[in-house]
C-alpha cells in the first residue's frame, strides 16, 4: 500500500445527503460544469453553531466538487445591521477553516439593480405601488383557509405607478404610506404569493450605503435576485423557505436574469440545552445575563472558541449529525462529544488541582526536590515527555481525601496507600485540623523504593491520584462550566420564558488552583487535558501572564447521562 493510499483510507468518508446527490447528478447531466454556492448571513448577530451546520454545509459542497462558495452579507434590512457582526463574521468563517477566496459580496452593492429590476416589473404589468396601510392590507391578506381579497390600489396604471415608486425613492412618503407589491394572486392557497411586498419605505441610515436610499427590499425579493447576480447554481437554506420557492422562482423567472439558481432546502439545526434565536442570544448579551456574545456557555462560535473547542471539533459535529429534511433536535452531549474526541487525540496532559488540600511527606527531605518524566500522551510519543518537579509538600485535590472513607472510595484515608500518579506510593498517617475541626493538612510516609510509582514488592496499589508540588505549583483561576440552560428546551412547552430555564450552576469560578509548573508556558493556541478533570484552554479575554484564568472545556466523561441513569 502506498503512503497516500493510507491517508485517503484514514480520511473520514464523508456522508453521501441528498444535496449532495443533487449536486453529483447536476453534474453528471450536465446540467452545471461546476457548482457555486454561497452562505449568506444577515449582519446582524453573531453567528452561531447553527450557522456552522450551514457554513459546513455550503463551502463543503464547494470543496468536494471544485467549486466555489460565495460569502454575501445580506444586508438589505438597515435597521438591526452593524460592522462589528461583519467583521466577527469574516473571522468566524475563517476560524472555521473556509475561504471565499475573492467572493465576498453585499446584497447592499445590488440595490440599484433592484430597483431597476422593480421598475421592469412594474412595467410588465406584475408589480404596483400600494397605499393601505399595514393594518388595512392585513385584513385583505385572507387566512389559510380563505382567499386574500385584491387592495383597491392594485388596478393603479403603470404610469401612475413608474411615478409613485420614483417618488417613494425620492423621499417623498411617509414611512408606511406606501408600499410596492407585486402582481401575482390574491387568492393563491400559497399566502407569500398572495402580492408580496418587495419594497417599504424606511428612513433610516444604512451602515453601508448611508443615505443613499429610503426604500429598502424584502428578503424574498432581493435574495434570488442577489443568488442570479451572482451565478448561484445551488441556493441552500432551511426548511422555513420551502413555502417561499414558489416566490423565488416567479421572480426569477419574470427578470431578464443571466441564471435561475436551484433551491434547496435542509433541516436547521436544533440543538438542545440552548437557544440559538438570534434575538433571545441579543437579549442574553443585553440584560447581561451572560459575559458578551463570547461568554463561554454561548451557543456562538466566539463563545464556543473562547471556551476551547477547536473549529476541526466543531466540523466534525456537522459532518456526525449530517443534512437531512426533517426538523428534528440534536442532544447537546453530541457537541460535548465532538470536542472531547478531537482534543483527546491532540491535548497535552498535565496535572493541576484545583480544590487544594496540603499533603506533607514525612520523612522525605525539607528543602528537596527531583523530577519525574511524563509522557504528554499516553498514546502518542511524538508529542514527548516533560519533567514534573516534586516535594515534600504536594497538593492533593481535597475529594481524593475521605477522613472516612465511604465504601468504594480507594483513594487517600487514614492508614491507606495511594500511588502519587509518576511519583510514589504513599500512605497516610494523620490529619491536622483547623480550629473549626476542618482538615488543613494530611500527613503521609512514603515507600522509597517505589520512585515512578510501582511498588518494590508488586503489591496492588488500587488508587493513583494527581498532584502538584507546593514549591513549583502556578496559581490559576479556573472556571468550570455546565450548560446555560438546564431544560433540553429552554422556553418550550410549559416553561414560563427561556430565562427562567437558566442553569444557576453553569459557571462555577474557583481560585488559589494549583497547577504544574510547565502550565506557565500555556499558550493560547493549546488545549490540555488536566488529567483526571478534563479539557481546559486559557481564557483569551481574561487570562494574563501574572494571573493566569484557564476555562475547562469539556468534563472528561458526559455528566448529564451518567445523571440520566
Ligand atoms: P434571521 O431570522 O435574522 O434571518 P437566521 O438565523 O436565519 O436569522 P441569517 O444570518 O439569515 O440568520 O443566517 C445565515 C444562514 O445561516 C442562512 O442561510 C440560514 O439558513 C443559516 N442558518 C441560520 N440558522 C441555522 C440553523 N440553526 N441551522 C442551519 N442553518 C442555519
Ligand atoms: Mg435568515
Amino acid at each position: 500500500m502506498t503512503d497516500t493510499k493510507t491517508a485517503e483510507a484514514s480520511a473520514p468518508e464523508k456522508a453521501a445527503n441528498f444535496i449532495r446527490n443533487i449536486v453529483t447528478d447536476d453534474l453528471k447531466n450536465g446540467k452545471h460544469t461546476g457548482i457555486v454556492t454561497r452562505f449568506p448571513p444577515e449582519p446582524n448577530g453573531y453567528l452561531h453553531i447553527g450557522h456552522a451546520k450551514s457554513i459546513c454545509l455550503n463551502f463543503g459542497l464547494a470543496l468536494d466538487f471544485g467549486g466555489r462558495c460565495h460569502l454575501r452579507f445580506d444586508d438589505t434590512n438597515p435597521t438591526k445591521e452593524d460592522i462589528e457582526y461583519e467583521d466577527s463574521i469574516k473571522e468566524n468563517v475563517k476560524w472555521l477553516g473556509f475561504d471565499w477566496g475573492q467572493h465576498m459580496y453585499y446584497a447592499s452593492n445590488y440595490f440599484e439593480q433592484f430597483y431597476n429590476y422593480a421598475v421592469l416589473l412594474i412595467e410588465k404589468g406584475l408589480a404596483y405601488v400600494d397605499s393601505l396601510s399595514a393594518d388595512e392590507m392585513r385584513a385583505l391578506r385572507g387566512t389559510l383557509n380563505e382567499p386574500g381579497k385584491e387592495s383597491p390600489y392594485r388596478s393603479r396604471g403603470v404610469e401612475e405607478n413608474l411615478d409613485l415608486f420614483r417618488r417613494m425613492r425620492a423621499g417623498e412618503f411617509e414611512e408606511g404610506s406606501n408600499v410596492l407589491r407585486l402582481k401575482i394572486d390574491m387568492a393563491s392557497p400559497n399566502i407569500n404569493l398572495r402580492d408580496p411586498v418587495i419594497y417599504r419605505i424606511r428612513k433610516v441610515e444604512h451602515h453601508r450605503t448611508g443615505d443613499a436610499w429610503c426604500i429598502y427590499p424584502m428578503y424574498d425579493y432581493a435574495h434570488c435576485i442577489s443568488d442570479a447576480i451572482e451565478g448561484i447554481t445551488h441556493s441552500v437554506c432551511t426548511l422555513e423557505f420551502e413555502d417561499h420557492r414558489p416566490l423565488y422562482d416567479w421572480v426569477l423567472d419574470q427578470l431578464p436574469v443571466k441564471c435561475h439558481p436551484q433551491q434547496i432546502e435542509f433541516a436547521r439545526l436544533n440543538l438542545s440545552y440552548t437557544v440559538m434565536s438570534k434575538r433571545k442570544l441579543l437579549e442574553l448579551v443585553q440584560e447581561k445575563l451572560v459575559d458578551g456574545w463570547d461568554d463561554p456557555r454561548m451557543p456562538t462560535l466566539v463563545g464556543l472558541r473562547r471556551r476551547g473547542f477547536t473549529p476541526q471539533s466543531i466540523v466534525n459535529f456537522c459532518e456526525t449529525i449530517g443534512v437531512g429534511k426533517s426538523d428534528s433536535f440534536i442532544d447537546m452531549s453530541i457537541l460535548e462529544e465532538s470536542v472531547r474526541e478531537d482534543l483527546n487525540v491532540r491535548a497535552p496532559r498535565a496535572m493541576s488541582v484545583l480544590r487544594p488540600l496540603k499533603l506533607v511527606i514525612e520523612g522525605y527531605p525539607e528543602g528537596e526536590s527531583e523530577e519525574f518524566e511524563a509522557a504528554n500522551h499516553p498514546n502518542d510519543p511524538e508529542m514527548g515527555t516533560r519533567k514534573v518537579p516534586f516535594s515534600k509538600t504536594v497538593y492533593i485535590e481535597r475529594d481524593d481525601f475521605q477522613e472516612e472513607p465511604a465504601k468504594g472510595f480507594f483513594r487517600l484515608a487514614p492508614g491507606r496507600e495511594v500511588r502519587l500518579r509518576y511519583a510514589y506510593i504513599i500512605r497516610c498517617e494523620s490529619v491536622v485540623k483547623d480550629e473549626n475541626g476542618e482538615i488543613v493538612e494530611v500527613r503521609c510516609s512514603y515507600d522509597t523504593g517505589s520512585r515512578g510509582g510501582s511498588a518494590p514488592d508488586g503489591r496492588k496499589i488500587k488508587g493513583t491520584i494527581h498532584w502538584v508540588s507546593a514549591d513549583h505549583a502556578v496559581d490559576a483561576e479556573v472556571r468550570l462550566y455546565d450548560r446555560l440552560f438546564s431544560t433540553p428546551n429552554p422556553g418550550g412547552k410549559n416553561e414560563p420564558d427561556y430565562r427562567s430555564s437558566i442553569n444557576p450552576k453553569s459557571i462555577e469560578v474557583l481560585s488559589g488552583c494549583k497547577l504544574e509548573p510547565s502550565l506557565a508556558g500555556a499558550t493560547l493556541e493549546n488545549r490540555y487535558q488536566f488529567e483526571r478533570l478534563g479539557y481546559f484552554c486559557l481564557d483569551s479575554k481574561d487570562s494574563k501572564p501574572e494571573a493566569l484564568v484557564f476555562n475547562r472545556t469539556a468534563t472528561l466523561r458526559d455528566s448529564w447521562s451518567e445523571q440520566k441513569k
